[in-house]
């Protein structure tokens, strides 16, 4: 499978604020933050989009989602947060490489653009 940037923030040849790390996933701070805490949440596995993902995934998607608990838990954000996850070109994915937005630090609105 084709390579992302996040494939170098995984192994440290590009630079990234990382938040979180453990064997299966990574967390770090969003360069274009949309909201007061944007951090992204992805799997060290390169799976390009979840409409990628199969059921030999389910174990590790279920880790992504607790893991956005934890990392949110961590920053702070009590008072609620969202949890996006763009696929493909209509839902404005712009990196192939599965990853859960966690936006927090302000009221967000719905329904989203
Ligand atoms: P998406 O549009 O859902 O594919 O989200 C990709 C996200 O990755 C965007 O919010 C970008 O701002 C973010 N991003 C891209 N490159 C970097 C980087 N080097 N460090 C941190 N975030 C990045």
């Amino acid at each position: 499978m084709s390579e992302t940037i996040f494939s170098k923030i995984i192994r440290r040849e590009i630079p990234a604020d990382i938040v979180y790390e453990d064997d299966l996933a990574l967390a770090f701070r969003d360069i274009n933050a949309q909201a007061p805490t944007h951090i992204v949440v992805i799997p060290k596995k390169v799976i390009p989009r979840v409409s990628d993902a199969s059921w030999e995934d389910q174990s590790l998607l279920g880790h992504l989602l607790l893991t956005v608990q934890k990392v949110a838990q961590e920053a702070g954000l009590t008072n609620g947060y969202r949890v996006v996850i763009n696929n493909g070109n209509d839902g404005g994915q712009t990196v192939d490489h599965l990853h859960l937005h966690i936006l927090g630090g302000r009221k967000l609105q719905w329904p989203p653009g």
